[in-house]
């Protein structure tokens, strides 16, 4: 080798994107990335990545980078040292406890860093801090899939792997646009699809890629989800076609459950939701006819006012077919972020200790409190949807968020705003001045993915480890490092020098993780939990049991509610989510040069009947109003969406064009997952064309 090629190096890496998780190696001289190489040995994606993992790593060295803390002074930031920021943000912590107690502060969490990082702002919630009021954002896309699987098969998770996926004889994908959302997952999806039959089902508002080559596409009513499947599901036990052995040995609750589908005839679905008799008896017999049936869902079904019965419904279709527990069948709530399986499983949420054990279990806080030599809360804390309502009725005085663009991402944005306002303190940790940082008082600068070591857990449950590829830049520093040194300055006495000791910690811990250890997830190795005490992944869940006491799964009867609608004069339906080429709000994607140019800005897509009906084409500028605000859009005019339907990608250029200046503060009963998409707004024809 020359010289010149001496200075390349070469570093695995897991992407920053998606839950898919695929895993490459950088290749870098200096500071410069020169390509990413995939490798046939990566488990999830060999040699494939999508264009966010191929191209979409410019802002790691963007100019826009914070690289010193910032402290607010008056209206403006000034740049501040370490110890500056610290000593402020100790001696507020500090007398907002005093003053308040420590349920005065909310800690929100990112599902864009490490497990470790995860796993350590939890513990400084808890045990330095003194609070459970701790969450992530997966308050805002799956919890309410957790949810409704922990009720029926006792775990959040996927069921299996992508492989399962790829070997099932029948996928079913409902409320989810893989494509988009999940590529390299749906390119496995297509391949299995053409070469080995298999049967696809797709059943959404849009007419998506996926959707597109579907053996049978359902366009059903918005937010009818619930009834179709229960319809569907009461047929196929009246014809027979339940999967009897499976439930008589492996399931609780028939009798009670059957009862529960009373009202729930074809009839009564043709009539709610749109689709026809011939349909919903085409997909029963599809479903009853499978060997195997696997389904796949996301933010369509989750971000409902029942997301959580949904998600519940979903669960006990599987389970009366008999489709848990072997290859190729099970659950698989998509998860949107790289890490937000991972945020969930190591603790920041309110009510679980890390690896899914309840923070009201006597035992499992004695365990913690032992091993952290500290009294910890029992009480579960707030979650995000409550601290912000929190913060309105003045009883939450501080919040710490890091890696969250919550002014752009929570519903009904203007009222999250007019919360941040009120805070006494506000401390935001980021890579970038975000949108959430305006309303802070002190601004941390912390590392991106590829500045750091640690690991990270895709949608199948897989964990990977991340290796540094550069130093931090400028001051910035790894968001645990940063932890570390806040619970220091609050009094605490950590001293980790690495993550893997974090991990290590974690594992001795929390059950779930018995066995995880950086040793054993060298290089491109990983393990999928739970993973037992000599290092044994389980890559398919229920195969001899569930996590419940007697071994069974349960079927959770539920019920439907009428969609929620503000009024006659809101005549459209809005949904909004994902594209392929942006990443989410778009704060990290356009950073990169190579995507903005492809895709500059969201666009309204509108159908050609609807345009036709208010005179506009391709190009035209509208204001959509919906109850809480509104937004000027330019409109694409396209067959994707049907009649009064639209939608719109959540990334945003501007903040004012933002998606969440129109969606609601309505959230799913359960979990409080905002009903982003049930939104009705109307239109206002500024330019034509
Ligand atoms: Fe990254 Fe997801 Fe694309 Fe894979 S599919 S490269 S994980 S964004």
């Amino acid at each position: 080798a020359t010289m010149r090629e001496d200075r390349i190096s070469r570093t695995k890496t897991v992407c920053t994107y998606c839950g898919v998780g695929c895993s490459f190696e950088v290749w870098t001289k200096d500071r410069e990335i020169l390509k990413i190489q995939p490798s046939p040995e990566a488990p999830v994606n060999g040699i494939s990545t999508c264009i966010k993992g191929k191209f979409g790593w410019d802002f790691v060295n963007s100019k826009e980078r914070l690289t010193k803390p910032l402290i607010r002074k008056g209206e403006r930031f000034v740049e501040a040292t370490w110890e500056e920021a610290l000593t402020l943000i100790s001696s507020k912590l500090t007398g907002i406890k005093e003053q308040y107690g420590a349920d005065a502060m909310g800690f929100i969490s990112s599902s864009k860093c490490t497990n470790e990082e995860n796993y350590l702002f939890q513990k400084l919630a808890r045990s330095v801090y003194g609070t459970n009021n701790v969450d992530n954002c997966s308050r805002y896309c799956q919890s309410p899939a957790t949810a409704g699987l922990m009720r029926t098969v006792g775990l959040g998770g996927d069921s299996g792997t992508m492989e399962d996926i790829a070997q099932s004889d029948l996928v079913f994908v409902i409320g989810a646009n893989p494509a988009e959302s999940h590529p390299v997952l749906a390119t496995r999806v297509k391949r299995a699809h053409k070469l080995h039959n298999q049967t696809l089902i797709v059943a959404d508002l849009r007419k998506h890629e996926l959707a597109e080559m579907a053996d049978l596409f359902l366009h059903p009513k918005p937010s009818s989800d619930i009834v179709w499947l229960n319809a569907v599901t009461k047929y196929i036990i009246e014809q027979g076609w339940a999967d009897e052995d499976f439930i008589r040995a492996r399931v609780n609750g028939f009798e009670k459950f059957v009862k529960s589908l009373e009202k729930f005839t074809i009839d009564y679905a043709v009539e709610h939701t749109g689709l026809t008799k011939e349909q919903l008896i085409e997909l029963a017999t599809t479903i009853s006819k499978a060997k195997s049936m696997c389904i796949l869902w996301a933010m369509g079904v989750t971000q409902h006012l029942g997301g959580t019965e949904t998600s519940t419904a979903i669960s006990n279709l599987l389970l009366v077919t008999g489709n848990y527990g072997r290859p190729g069948t099970g659950a698989y709530p998509l998860r949107g972020h790289n890490n937000v399986q991972g945020a969930c499983d190591f603790g920041t949420m309110p009510a679980w200790m890390p690896g899914y054990e309840p923070v009201e279990s006597d035992e499992v806080r004695a365990r913690y409190e032992k091993a952290w030599a500290t009294p910890l809360p029992k009480k579960p804390g707030l979650n995000n949807h409550q601290i912000v309502e929190t913060i309105h009725s003045g009883k939450i005085k501080g919040m710490y968020l890091f890696g969250e663009e919550m002014g752009l991402v929570d519903s009904n944005i203007n009222y999250v705003h007019e919360a941040f306002e009120k805070l006494d303190f506000f401390v935001v940790q980021d890579i970038f001045f975000s949108k959430t940082a305006q309303f802070a008082d002190v601004v941390l600068p912390a590392a991106p993915s590829l500045e750091k070591d640690g690991t990270f857990t895709n949608t199948e449950r897989r964990i990977q480890r991340l290796y540094k590829v550069f130093e931090p830049l400028g001051e910035s520093k790894p968001d645990w490092e940063i932890f570390q040194e806040v619970a220091n300055s609050l009094g605490a006495d950590w001293s980790y020098s690495h993550p893997s000791e974090i991990m290590a910690e974690a594992a001795s811990l929390a059950p779930l993780f018995a066995g995880v250890s950086y040793e054993r997830l060298e290089n491109w190795q990983s393990q999928l939990w739970p993973v037992k005490k000599d290092g044994t992944s389980t890559p398919l869940l229920y195969e001899d049991q569930f996590p419940f006491e007697d071994g069974k799964a349960k079927l959770f009867p539920v019920e439907w509610r009428e969609p929620y609608h503000p009024g006659e004069e809101y005549d459209l339906h809005l949904n909004n989510g994902r594209m392929l080429e942006h990443f989410h709000e778009g704060n990290l994607t356009y950073q990169s040069e190579g995507i903005t140019h492809k895709v500059p800005e969201p666009w309204l897509e509108v159908s050609p009947e609807l345009a036709e009906e208010r005179g506009i084409e391709t190009g035209a500028l509208v204001r959509l109003i919906s109850p809480y605000g509104k937004v000027k859009l330019r409109v694409w005019v396209t067959d994707h969406v049907k009649g009064k339907e639209l939608y719109l990608p959540m990334n945003t250029r501007e903040e004012s064009e933002a998606v969440n200046r129109l969606t609601s503060s309505y959230h799913d009963f359960i979990t409080h997952t905002p009903n982003y998409k049930e939104m009705s707004v109307r239109m206002e024809v500024i330019e034509k064309t």
